[in-house]
C-alpha cells in the first residue's frame, strides 16, 4: 500500500494490493441492459475523437447492433450536431430518456439538456464528472448491444472518474500523424493496462489526402508511424482515414449518420469480432 494512503482510490493511481478497483463500479439504471460499453480516447483535442465516436457508432448500427452513444465530452459536446438532433431529452418517474437518431442510435449529450446547444458549461471537474455517471447511472438506455462513449480529451479527472467507474470492454485511440503517435499511444496503453481494460484499436484520423486528380494518397504531414507503433504494442487492429471534405461537410450539416463510405466499417467488424459480438 502507498504511504500515506486515505484509502480513497478515486483520488490515486497507486496499483497496490488493497485497490478496491471493482467496488468502484457503478450499476447503470435499473431498467438499462448494456452488454458492451467501448471508450473513445485521444490525448488531446481536435483530432477526430467525436468523428470517429459517431462513424463507429453508424458502422455499427448499420451492422445490426442496437447502438448507444454517449457524449462525454460535456465542455466540448459535438455528438447532436453531428447526427442533426434537434430534440431536447425526456424524462419521466423512471429517468431520463436519450434521444434517437434517424437510425435508431441512443444519444445523450449535455447538448440534449441545454436550453440552447450554443450555452457554455462552465463548470467545475467534479460536476462535470458527476454528470457524466449520471448519464450512466440516470439514463434508461433501452437494451444495448454495444456504447461507445465519446471521452473528453486528454487523461484529467473526467476520464478517470469513467475509465474507474464504468465497466469498460475496451478502448480505441484516436491519433493524428502530426500527434507525437508514439507517445499519446504509450501512455494510452499504460493507462489501459493500470485499468486492466484492452485497446481494441488504433485510428490514425486525417492520415492522408487522396488527390482529386490521380488518386494517389499524399502523406501530407510525412510518413505515417502508427503501424510501427501499433506493432510494439501487440494492437493488430489499425484504420487510417484521410482528411475527407465530404466528412466535414456531413458533420456539420447533421449528416454524418448516412455518410456512404464509412472508413471505420471493416475497423468496427474487428472490434466487434474481438469483443465477441456477432451478427
Ligand atoms: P475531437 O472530438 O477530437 O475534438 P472532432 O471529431 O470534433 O475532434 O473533429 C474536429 C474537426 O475536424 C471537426 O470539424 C470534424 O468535422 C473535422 N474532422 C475530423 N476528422 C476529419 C476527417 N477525417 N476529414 C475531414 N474533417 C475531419
Amino acid at each position: 500500500m502507498a504511504e500515506n494512503c486515505s484509502h480513497n482510490c478515486s483520488s490515486c493511481g497507486e496499483n497496490c494490493s488493497s485497490r478496491k478497483a471493482e467496488s468502484m463500479k457503478k450499476a447503470p439504471h435499473k431498467l438499462s441492459k448494456i452488454r458492451k460499453v467501448v471508450a473513445v480516447v485521444s490525448g488531446k483535442g481536435g483530432v477526430g475523437k467525436s468523428m470517429t465516436s459517431a462513424m463507429l457508432a453508424s458502422a455499427s448500427s448499420a451492422a445490426g447492433f442496437r447502438t448507444a452513444l454517449m457524449d462525454a465530452d460535456i465542455t466540448g459536446p459535438s455528438i447532436p450536431r453531428m447526427f442533426g438532433l434537434k430534440q431536447r431529452a425526456t424524462g419521466g418517474k423512471e429517468g431520463i430518456l436519450p434521444v434517437l437518431t434517424k437510425g435508431g442510435i441512443q444519444v445523450m449529450s449535455m447538448n440534449v439538456l441545454l436550453d440552447r446547444e450554443d450555452d457554455p458549461v462552465v463548470w467545475r471537474g467534479a460536476l462535470i464528472s458527476g454528470t457524466v455517471l449520471q448519464f450512466w447511472t440516470d439514463v434508461v438506455w433501452d437494451d444495448v448491444d454495444i456504447m461507445f462513449i465519446d471521452m473528453p480529451p486528454g487523461t484529467g479527472d473526467v476520464p478517470l472518474t469513467i475509465f474507474q467507474s464504468l465497466p469498460l470492454d475496451g478502448i480505441i485511440v484516436v491519433t493524428t500523424p502530426q500527434d507525437l503517435v508514439g507517445m499519446i499511444v504509450g501512455k494510452a496503453v499504460k493507462m489501459a493496462d493500470m485499468m486492466n481494460i484492452p485497446i481494441l484499436g488504433i485510428v490514425e484520423n486525417m492520415s492522408y489526402i487522396t488527390c482529386p486528380d490521380c488518386g494517389r494518397k499524399i502523406q501530407v504531414f510525412g510518413d505515417s508511424k502508427v503501424d510501427a507503433v501499433a506493432l510494439e504494442h501487440g494492437i493488430a487492429n489499425v484504420v487510417k482515414v484521410p482528411i475527407d471534405s465530404r466528412l466535414t461537410e456531413a458533420a456539420d450539416s447533421g449528416r454524418i449518420e448516412s455518410f456512404p463510405d464509412n472508413y471505420y466499417a471493416d475497423f468496427f467488424g474487428r472490434v466487434a469480432s474481438t469483443l465477441g459480438m456477432n451478427k
